[in-house]
């Protein structure tokens, strides 16, 4: 297939300073939870986009000094030679590919706590850091300053060293000390570097100028700059300080990165912003400056993506979370491959990586994270080995995966399911603001319809008569989970009493299918703790419902603080009239009467309710495996077929942890790994001795 000429202007070079990316797609910064102390690791999954098609592939924020350091969050680190060496190993992955590798210098002021260094923290004035820790910040002396500028000049001439082609100046996300000097929030100054705009935009400036003298022939030299805080007249503004720094600084940088802040505004998911959210604060700034403008917005459609350009609101498409989910998203469109547009759908499960301080995932992408360390490439997988026949039972997440990927391999696929296929991602997308979840199933759907060696059988349901007789070499039970009803969740750890008889008593299983109560009192109790519980108790609350959501957890939803939704979902439900109580454990139920205990003090709490839904933790529907397997599985290694259980049959979590464990095992079949042996390659510090 060919590109589609439409498309063709997203192909044309843009010159940034001395250097030329190909076309116009463009990696952001974006973090990893991989960091400095997975050099391997985060060379190789950059090296990917830029074979994917990505002309500048940029690192995340990489901070310049020990007296910036981030820890427990791994990001790029440039504080000497070594460290050089070790960014050195992307630099040469990106350029393998003929791309651009970009390196986002940074230092953090008072966004951190000097937690490894134990260095004072620096700020742009007294102030307390961007955390609980009881520590502060001491405002910076002019000598401190002139520190700061020698090793972010020092950093660039390394990075140049390194091989990157593109330098950045980090102003953005309220996470960096030129941002704390620009914002009118956090600097206090009475020197030349605080007061009037002018004042506060200098250190930028200097920064700027010190890395285009440093490096400025060699490298172009970006600034990432959020123009909006979305706090209205306290933050900065697109209509007001925002631009003016624009128009200050605009014709210095060879490239402006605009975004807006902070991250969880910049990378909004799917449930509250839509694909092109930020055009309407940054599309000012093309026209302040002639140099190159390059913006997010979870771009995954060429015609949005054309659209940006020929309007005028970007030269560059830029992508984070898009990149992660499609690394080779670029080169589909060169290719004429939209349908095999694996889309990003706004879950921010990556960037849960970066926040639970553990490596990449991505629900779209099983392989992300695993380029080096299973040497996993999202486009190019083994081919089969000697088995032959395979059946999935179950076309959810993990089925879907399977069956695409082992097709992929070349064998001879028989996929079942019982309904329409899609599993939780088709139903969980018919809740308010998942919509996107469908996109899970969809492109494997998508895909597999068009392997002749994959045949997809829904309304099939499967016994294990059925399986026996099918005479697979390989079966998969792909079956799902369902949610408990009886209160048993991550605080309760027993059945709740008076639950299990209760009449009106409803699961999010219910809820989805169309069952559930439709008037009156209720309330959903969230042991869950992800965003279940707070989508239903919205969807009630939108149908006239008196809801109160009452969770043991210490705040609502929260483990959607790593999704950065948390505030959000909190927001949401507040507006919508929902009574939040928090730190209260369902202890048992009496009629509508609800005891509930409070989780420090023990203290009894009862509440009146006609109705409760019980969002707490799944069963694994594995009853045809072990009716195969045994209860022991002493049967496993008998059976004329060799026989397991995937995703949430076998561990009910995450859509991305099934779809990872449909591909980990579909690679797994004829390849299987020494169960006694670690299954991927470690990144270990050498010993260093003396
Ligand atoms: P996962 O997240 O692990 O992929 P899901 O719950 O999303 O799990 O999907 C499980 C799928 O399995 C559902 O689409 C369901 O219809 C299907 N399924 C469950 N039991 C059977 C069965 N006995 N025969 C065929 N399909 C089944
Ligand atoms: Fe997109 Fe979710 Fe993948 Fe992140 S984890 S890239 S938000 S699909």
């Amino acid at each position: 297939m060919s590109r589609d000429s439409r498309y063709d202007i997203l192909f044309e070079p843009v010159a940034i300073g001395p250097v030329t990316a190909r076309n116009r797609f463009y990696q952001v910064p974006h973090c990893n939870g991989m960091g400095h102390n997975m050099p391997n690791s985060v060379a190789a999954m950059r090296g990917i986009k830029a074979e994917g098609g990505w002309a500048v592939v940029a690192t995340e924020e990489c901070d310049i000094h020990a007296s910036s350091d981030v820890l427990p969050y791994a990001e790029a680190r440039l504080w000497d030679e070594g460290d050089q060496n070790r960014l050195a190993l992307m630099a040469d992955q990106v350029h393998a590919y003929d791309s651009l590798a970009a390196i986002e210098l940074v230092h953090s002021g008072h966004n951190v706590s000097n937690r490894y260094s134990r260095l004072p923290v620096l700020g742009v004035s007294d102030s307390a850091v961007n955390s609980f820790d009881p520590v502060q910040a001491c405002a910076m002396t002019k000598r401190d300053i002139a520190d700061v500028r020698r090793w972010h000049r020092q950093a660039a001439i390394r990075a140049r060293d390194a091989g990157f082609d593109i330098v950045y100046v980090y102003a953005g996300h309220d996470l960096s000390l030129p941002m704390h000097f620009i914002s009118r929030r956090h600097n206090r100054r009475t020197d030349e570097y605080g007061g009037s705009l002018e004042n506060r935009v200098r250190l930028t400036r200097e920064l700027l100028e010190d890395t285009k003298e440093a490096v400025g022939d060699r490298c172009g030299v970006a600034i990432r700059f959020a123009v909006d805080e979305l706090i209205g007249a306290d933050g900065i503004t697109s209509d007001g300080e925002g631009r003016e720094v624009v128009e200050i600084l605009a014709e210095l940088p060879d490239l402006w990165d605009v975004n807006v802040s902070d991250w969880a505004n910049d990378s909004v998911t799917a449930r509250f912003g839509e694909e092109g959210g930020q055009e309407a604060y940054v599309s000012f700034v093309k026209q302040l400056t002639t140099k190159p403008v390059v913006g997010v917005g979870r771009f995954t459609s060429p015609d949005e993506m054309v659209s940006q350009v020929k309007r005028g609101v970007l030269d560059m498409i830029g992508a984070a979370r898009p990149s992660i989910a499609d690394p080779f998203l670029p080169k589909k469109i060169e290719e004429g491959r939209i349908d095999d547009i694996r889309e990003c759908i706004g879950c921010n499960i990556c960037v849960s990586g970066d926040w639970t301080q553990s490596p990449i995932r991505c629900t779209q992408n099983p392989t992300m994270g695993e380029e080096w360390r299973r040497g996993w490439h999202p486009e190019i997988i083994e081919t089969r080995g000697e088995s032959e026949k395979i059946l999935i039972v179950g076309a959810g997440p993990a089925g879907l995966e399977a069956a695409m990927s082992l097709g992929r391999r070349g064998y001879e696929v028989a996929l079942a399911d019982q309904s329409d296929g899609g599993g939780r991602a088709e139903r969980e997308a018919t809740l308010p603001g998942l919509s996107s979840y469908k996109r899970v199933s969809d492109y494997r759907l998508g895909q597999i319809a068009k392997m002749n060696n994959v045949g997809f059988f829904p309304g099939s349901e499967m016994t294990a008569d059925d399986i026996r007789e099918f005479d697979a070499d390989e079966v998969l039970i792909a079956t799902g989970a369902h949610w408990r009803d009886d209160g048993l969740g991550r605080y309760t750890l027993s059945s709740v009493p008076g639950v299990k008889d209760h009449p009106r008593c409803w699961t999010p299983d219910d809820l989805i299918a169309g069952r559930g109560p439709e008037k009156g009192s209720v309330v959903v109790y969230d042991d869950d703790h992800y965003y279940m519980g707070g989508i239903l108790a919205g969807m009630l609350a939108d149908r006239g419902l008196a809801v109160t959501l009452v969770t043991p957890g210490p705040e609502v939803s929260c483990w959607t603080a790593n999704t950065m939704e948390q505030h959000r979902i909190e927001k949401t439900l507040t507006e919508k009239g929902v009574q939040i109580v928090e730190k209260h454990t369902l202890s048992s139920i009496d009629g509508e009467t609800l005891n509930f205990s409070h989780n420090t003090t023990d203290r009894a709490f009862e509440l009146q309710a006609q109705a409760v839904v019980l969002v707490t933790i799944r069963i694994p529907n594995s009853s045809i495996y072990f009716s195969l397997a045994g209860e022991e599985e002493e049967h496993l290694d008998a059976l004329p077929f060799r026989l397991k259980r995937i995703g949430d049959c076998m561990a009910p979590s995450t859509i991305a942890a099934a779809v990872y464990d449909g591909h980990r095992v579909a690679r797994e079949i004829d390849n299987l790994p020494d169960p006694d042996a670690v299954p991927f390659k470690r990144e270990r510090p050498l010993i260093q001795i003396g």
